[in-house]
């Protein structure tokens, strides 16, 4: 079984009206039947996701979304999910029908793409109808003479191209997948050491996301990963013969741990790391200053990228609360900020309301759904921050912890 997380699989979604074949053709290129075919239009009430191999491109995750030309009050809920997935799309197929001429929802979707940097192919389905509309792409091409290198006719049916298909799709690699999570602050022959409490908080048998990342990132780099809990850590130092070239702690124990390790190793955290991986370290290092600024009845947000099996069990919706509270609460008399959640996809376009966002790591979310809400933030002046970078904060070592970078 592939364990490849999704956060960190290329997302390569289908988009197109109702009817145009979009579950047929993401049926024809995984070889399996995922989605719900059926000549009814709408039968993709929500979006369905794959995860599977694709070379060269590696691990993807395919989504096919409803159709964009839904309409009625529960259409409309239904285009709104299709677009929401845009925020994560990495590579779109806008599939239409190749026996009618292109409609609006082409029209609109392929410039959006293009202002979005979202690599893209306009594929036509149905080929194997024999009676087919000569495609007026021409008019929906960015650029005149693009018709052979962003256009495709398919058959979903017979398999006409498919393979093709396939090929073209793993051709448009997104150039900003790629982000080193440790690698490059590390030589070959490094040591790292890991903090890792393992508190009741801590999901059994397990390490999380982030911290597997981590040390799979050290291994990849050469370098050593030497695990151990909080109240390990100081005996771990005293037994290394030459210091650690870095010491990576969980959040939660910053505080202590950096008491522990000397001035002169470098320190960060997991969150930190995720923060520089996903998102934008100087924006949310700026936003975590906001705190300072924070009064009674003032708004915060605190956001979760997964629902399920969540991995960071109540530090969101108790021990950050708590931290503010207590933070802002040494500083003014009466200080109660009102904490808003939300968790999965869930995020809401106007942040405006809030004084301050603060988000989890997003070891389940891919980049780019990192980056869109990043990016609402920045767009609505709106201060961001991470649990990890807010704790060093909070804890006051925060230099200390990004300036390693
Ligand atoms: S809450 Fe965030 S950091 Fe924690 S497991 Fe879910 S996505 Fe990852």
């Amino acid at each position: 079984m592939n364990q490849t997380p999704a956060g960190e699989r290329v997302h390569i979604a289908f988009f197109g009206r109702r009817n145009v074949g979009k579950s047929s053709l993401m049926n024809a290129f995984t070889g399996q039947e995922l989605s719900v075919v059926s000549p009814v239009e709408g039968t993709t009430t929500d979006a369905v996701y794959k995860a599977m191999e694709l070379l060269p491109l590696g691990p993807v995750v395919l989504i096919d979304t409803p159709g964009l030309d839904d309409s009625g009050e529960l259409g409309e809920k239904r285009v709104r999910k299709a677009l929401e997935v845009m925020r994560k799309t990495d590579i779109a197929i806008v599939v239409a029908d190749g026996t009618v001429p292109l409609g609006e929802a082409e029209r609109e979707l392929i410039p959006e793409f293009e202002r979005k940097g979202i690599p893209w192919l306009l594929v036509y389905n149905k080929e194997d109808l024999a009676e087919k509309v000569s495609a007026d792409e021409e008019t929906v091409l960015p650029e005149k003479g693009m018709a052979g290198e962003r256009t495709l006719r398919v058959s979903a049916k017979t398999g006409f191209h498919i393979r093709e298909l396939k090929e073209r799709v793993a051709a448009l690699v997104p150039g900003d997948v790629e982000k080193p999570l440790i690698g490059d602050l590390l030589s070959e022959g490094d040591t790292v050491v890991l903090v890792v409490p393992l508190d009741a908080g801590a999901p059994k048998g397990r390490l999380i996301l982030p911290q597997q990342q981590v040390i799979r990132g050290v291994l990849e780099a050469g370098a050593s990963a030497l695990v151990c809990r909080d109240s390990e850590l100081e005996k771990t130092l005293q037994k290394l013969v030459s210091p650690p070239r870095l010491v990576v702690t969980d959040s939660q124990v910053f505080d202590r741990v950096g008491r522990i390790v000397p001035e002169s190793v470098l320190l960060t955290s997991f969150s930190i790391l995720m923060a520089r991986y996903k998102g934008d370290l100087a924006q949310l290092a700026e936003g975590a200053k906001a705190v300072e600024r924070l009064g009674d009845g003032d708004r915060v947000l605190i956001c979760e990228g997964c629902t399920h099996h969540r991995q960071c069990e109540d530090i969101g919706t108790v021990k950050i609360p708590n931290l503010i509270r207590r933070y802002t609460g040494n500083k003014q008399s009466v200080c109660e900020p009102e904490f808003s959640f939300t968790s999965g996809t869930e995020f809401p376009t106007d942040v405006s309301s809030y004084k301050l966002v603060v988000h989890c790591g997003g070891c389940m979310l891919n980049r780019r759904e990192m980056q869109y809400r990043l990016e609402r933030c920045r767009e609505q002046g709106v201060p961001v921050t991470n649990y990890g970078v807010l704790i060093a904060c909070l804890n006051g070592i925060l230099d200390r912890a990004v300036g390693i970078f």
